[in-house]
């Protein structure tokens, strides 16, 4: 049986619900920041398995929990189960929010009527997505601009995209290619790549807010809705 790592309360991770968050691990991509082999051990330990996460999801009224944020890892890589959970949850009244990385978006497409909310990350410009993955290394550009445009042709209330700002994959070029791609009201979010065990000195960390800084500048010049965040 399935174990899933489950987060029972969380305020940050559906915008406007209280939400719990079910990871599912496993991951096609191989982002040098990633924590997903640590969850991948972690879940395999003390996973928590679907009937307790149901039984706990019967009281969420009572647990002021209104939404289920589905994250990984990469959620579309178990499309058969991920359908499951998606018509599990909205068969208890719950909203759902599908957290992806954007290399299936024939899953996008699929689960677009059933889920309720979309954050797709944008890792940098697709063209350099190849330095991301082991496999399929001539389409995955084009598999993320499919992604995008999905995620662009629906109400905007329903989808943001996110940035990880990992000088290895990001500057102020790929966010300015990146902008490109926005609509003037879409929510677009940059976030501060965490790395565990890198130490900097006081003047690496100023320079990394200024380049920060920079980077959500060019950004807002694309989409009134740019955000920063920690
Ligand atoms: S897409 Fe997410 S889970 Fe996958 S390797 Fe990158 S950071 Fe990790």
């Amino acid at each position: 049986m399935r174990r899933y790592g489950f987060l029972k309360h969380s305020l940050v991770d559906y915008p406007g619900e209280v939400c719990s968050v079910v990871f599912m691990p496993g991951c096609n991509f191989h982002c040098a920041y990633c924590h997903n082999k640590n969850l991948l051990a972690s879940v395999h330990r003390e996973g928590v398995f679907l009937k307790d996460i149901v039984s706990y999801l019967k009281d969420a009224g009572r647990r002021f929990v209104t939404g289920v944020c589905i994250t990984g890892g990469e959620p579309t890589l178990y499309p058969e189960t991920l359908s499951y959970l998606v018509s599990l949850f909205k068969e208890m009244n719950l909203k759902v929010k599908l957290d992806t990385n954007g290399s299936h978006p024939d899953q996008i497409r699929l689960l677009a009527d059933r889920i309720d909310y979309f954050a797709m990350d944008l890792k940098t410009v697709p063209g350099r997505y190849v330095e991301l993955v082991n496999e399929g290394k001539d389409t995955i550009g084009t598999t993320i601009e499919e992604s995008i445009q999905l995620l662009l042709s629906m109400p905007i209330c329903r989808y943001e995209f996110r940035t990880t700002l990992s000088w290895q994959y990001v500057d102020e070029d790929v966010i300015d290619t990146l902008g490109k791609y926005m609509h003037r009201d879409t929510y677009w979010y940059l976030q501060k790549c965490r790395l565990e065990n890198v130490k900097m000195d006081a003047k690496d960390v100023v320079a990394e807010y200024e380049r920060m800084s920079r980077c959500y500048q060019i950004a807002k010049h694309y989409t009134q809705h740019a955000h920063l965040r920690e």
